[in-house]
């Protein structure tokens, strides 16, 4: 257990140990969809609106170059944390789901015409999916997926044999929020660099969890979230390589944007002011800094040797539930979260229970996942998420939820005989 994180962490959460249940401890089991906030988080944030709160770029005084700097100080701290050469190659966005939509409008329009294919896998998120069936709808180009193989990993055979010299984009994600498998993205990259193609990886379920280095493997363009890692809502990060946003086209036009404007038209900025049009989200942007230097204190490495041990020991203990479906691969290949369902009972009724009953917050449903729910024949499923403030006394208490819930839903006679 030496992997384990101190429990102390979790009295940095003010939320955890706030009176949210009346009166039960909450055990929160819902970080992939997002996290809650250090002390840390929260008091650089209010430093800044009762501080150095101003327009970052724009006005020739004391708040906005204040703001201005630590907006800027931001880009910096991901920069680094990513392992990006550029600070230029950082833009923000308001999220994994903005980054995305960045890419296939700008890059995707430019680039893509009818007959080529952009291929991503069943196991994306709708995030990772819905902006290239739009991009498709526009260009003519042709969308692909790769499967999956019974145990949920990518299918590596299928993905060579859909990898053709049509491919233009392999859109990835390095971790499937609901399967949890760990995607190999050195292979993916080198194949479809080899083929000719660009890489995106979606790596909102990675970037707050496991080390990054963009640059090995040599990714493309990287999307992910500031909430899922401890920072605020409203903030995310689109990585792309210099060469590339270069030559794409602004995608939001407006004020920053911009190097000149004439009635009849305009130039861009230079990167990256080119893709942040209009007042950037420069408060969650400074939290975002604050949560990286949170998780650096720690070191990502630790905290994925520490939710590596929680997933290990809540898919040892939930193996053992009778009539459990774990859905996605054995810890082997699989991040801290595990996805389930029951033939008999509704996920819906599952994490109301959990809740109501146990204090555990969980996630249920299809977790923006409905294409790989359908194919796994199911519509909705449970999750339990894991991250630094957990520890194996959460799992504890959800494995005992689970075995109340299904003796709550267990077909009368069962109950009864239970009883005898
Ligand atoms: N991709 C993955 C794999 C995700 O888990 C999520 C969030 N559930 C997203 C994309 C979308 O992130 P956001 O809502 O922050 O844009």
């Amino acid at each position: 257990m030496s992997a384990l994180l101190p429990a102390a962490l979790r009295d940095d959460f003010p939320i955890l140990s706030g009176n949210v249940l009346d009166g039960h401890p909450l055990i929160f089991l819902d970080n992939a969809a997002s996290t809650q906030r250090p002390r840390q988080v929260i008091d650089a944030i209010r430093n800044v609106y009762e501080r150095d709160y101003a327009n970052v770029h724009r006005g020739i005084h004391t708040l906005s170059e204040r703001s201005t700097e630590l907006y800027e100080h931001a880009r910096e701290k991901v920069r680094a944390f990513i392992g990006a050469e550029h600070t230029r190659e950082v833009i923000f966005t308001s999220g994994t789901t903005a980054s995305i939509n960045l890419v296939a409008r700008s890059w995707g329009d430019a680039n893509l015409q009818p007959g080529d294919e952009v291929l991503t896998t069943v196991m994306e998120h709708h995030s990772n999916l819905v902006p290239w069936q739009q991009m498709a709808e526009r260009t003519g180009a042709v969308l692909r997926h790769v499967p999956i193989t019974s145990d949920g990993r990518l299918d590596m055979q299928a993905f060579e044999e859909l990898l053709t010299e049509r491919t233009k984009l392999v859109a990835v994600s390095s971790v499937s929020n609901t399967l949890g498998t760990i995607n190999p993205i050195d292979e993916i990259t080198a194949k479809a660099h080899a083929a000719g193609a660009l890489v995106l990886v979606d790596a909102a379920q990675s970037v707050p969890h496991m080390p990054i280095d963009v640059r090995a493997p040599d990714v493309d363009f990287l999307a992910f979230s500031g909430h899922k890692m401890l920072g605020p809502s409203g903030v995310g990060i689109l990585y792309g390589k210099e060469s590339l946003l270069d030559a794409m086209p602004p995608f939001l036009g407006g004020g920053s944007m911009i190097n000149e404007v004439r009635l009849d038209g305009f130039t861009p900025a230079e990167l990256p002011a080119k893709f942040e049009a209009g007042t950037p989200p420069i408060v969650p942007a400074i939290g975002m800094s604050a949560a990286i230097d949170y998780l650096n204190q720690i070191g990502i490495e630790a905290i994925h040797r520490h939710e590596q041990v929680l997933m290990q020991l809540a898919y040892d203990a939930l193996s053992q539930v009778e009539g459990i479906k774990i859905l996605g691969p054995t810890p082997k290949d699989r991040a801290g979260l595990i996805s389930f369902s029951f033939d008999r009972i509704h996920a819906h009724e599952f994490a109301q229970v959990l809740n109501d009953q146990f204090g555990v917050a969980v996630r249920a449903g299809h977790h923006c996942t409905q294409p790989l729910h359908a194919l796994l024949g199911i519509t909705a499923s449970t999750r339990a998420s894991f991250y630094l403030y957990n520890q194996p006394e959460d799992i504890d208490r959800l494995v005992e939820g689970i075995a109340a819930v299904q003796k709550m839903f267990a077909p009368r006679g069962r109950r009864r005989k239970r009883k005898q």
